[in-house]
């Protein structure tokens, strides 16, 4: 074995007995966590069901059509119904939520997660130990937004991807041999405000008109009240997959509360962006791994 193996053994190694020994963990976890539980944006997915936007648009993958502005709603709602109902409603391939809720789920635990997919809740967590707080797929809101609401999209979000000719089947969809899947809904699918009429939207944080409706702020609460209740007690901060893109939401806020507390540990698992600042130094783990090593082995 070489000597970075051992050595990466060895912080798996600490990091477990870290976490047997503390009774309260603070989970932060960003789209590395997914990426490490299989769900993938291009390669394989994305040819198998976009290769008619590929071609039509020459997207790779499924993030760049997202943003697009398709000369249709009807053309928009198709790419964004296939997108939701894989990203949101398919279990994604790993179960390195579920392992990771096996090893936090008789103790005292919260959720911050910039990720939208709603794996935690697929996997089994609490919905009442989560803040979400950049969204969900599986909601819309007034692009406007008249009002500060949301609304679940399951149904019209199926019912979208079967009228392009994709079968629903119990863990995915599937395009029947000689099909050409359909490049829009029809136009009764096409979700409007129920208040002013305007074109829904997703209800992601892109810009300034994302809704932050009542169950937003009552997660929130939740976070800030297990954030208070722990302030001074032995928290484990374990951030899983948090990138640079919005280091403000988990990292940073991580550290300040590590530093600010003597009891806390940090333990951060992402592959080739570890680390940790020397002030908390002494008490972190950095595991420069995927999250799938560690979680599933
Ligand atoms: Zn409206």
């Amino acid at each position: 074995m070489l000597k970075t193996e051992r050595k990466a053994e060895q912080k798996v190694i600490e990091f477990q007995e870290v976490l047997d020994q503390t009774d309260t963990v603070l989970i932060g976890a960003g789209a590395g966590l997914s990426t490490a539980a299989g769900f993938a944006y291009g390669g394989e997915p994305f040819r198998r069901y976009f290769a008619d936007f590929d071609e039509k648009y020459g997207f790779h993958d499924m993030y760049s059509g997202g943003f697009y502005p398709f000369p249709t709603l009807e053309e928009h709602w198709a790419y964004w119904s296939r997108f939701v109902f894989l990203n949101r409603y398919c279990d994604p391939p790993k179960p390195v939520y579920k392992n990771l809720l096996e090893l936090v789920k008789d103790k005292d635990y919260f959720v911050l997660t910039t990720n939208v997919d709603h794996c935690f809740q697929k996997a089994g967590f609490d919905k009442h130990r989560l803040f979400y707080t950049q969204g969900d797929y599986g909601l819309w809101q007034c692009s406007k937004p008249c009002h500060n609401k949301t609304y679940d999209n399951g149904d019209i979000i199926r019912q979208m991807v079967e009228a392009q000719g994709f079968q629903v089947t119990g863990q995915g969809m599937e395009l029947p041999t000689g099909t050409v899947s359909k490049m829009a809904v029809p136009t009764e699918l096409v979700p409007h405000c129920p208040k002013c009429g305007a074109p829904m939207a997703m209800n992601l944080r892109a810009d300034h008109t994302f809704v932050q409706d009542e169950g937003w702020y009552i997660a929130a609460g939740r976070y800030d009240d297990f954030v208070r209740r722990h302030k001074n007690t032995p928290v484990l901060y374990l951030e899983l997959g948090v990138g640079m893109n919005t280091p403000g939401i988990i990292k940073y806020n991580f550290w300040r509360q590590v530093y600010q507390n003597p009891k806390a540990n940090y333990i951060c698992i992402n592959k080739g962006q570890s680390y940790a600042p020397r002030e908390i130094a002494n008490r972190s783990i950095c595991l420069d791994m995927d999250a799938a090593q560690v979680l599933i082995g």
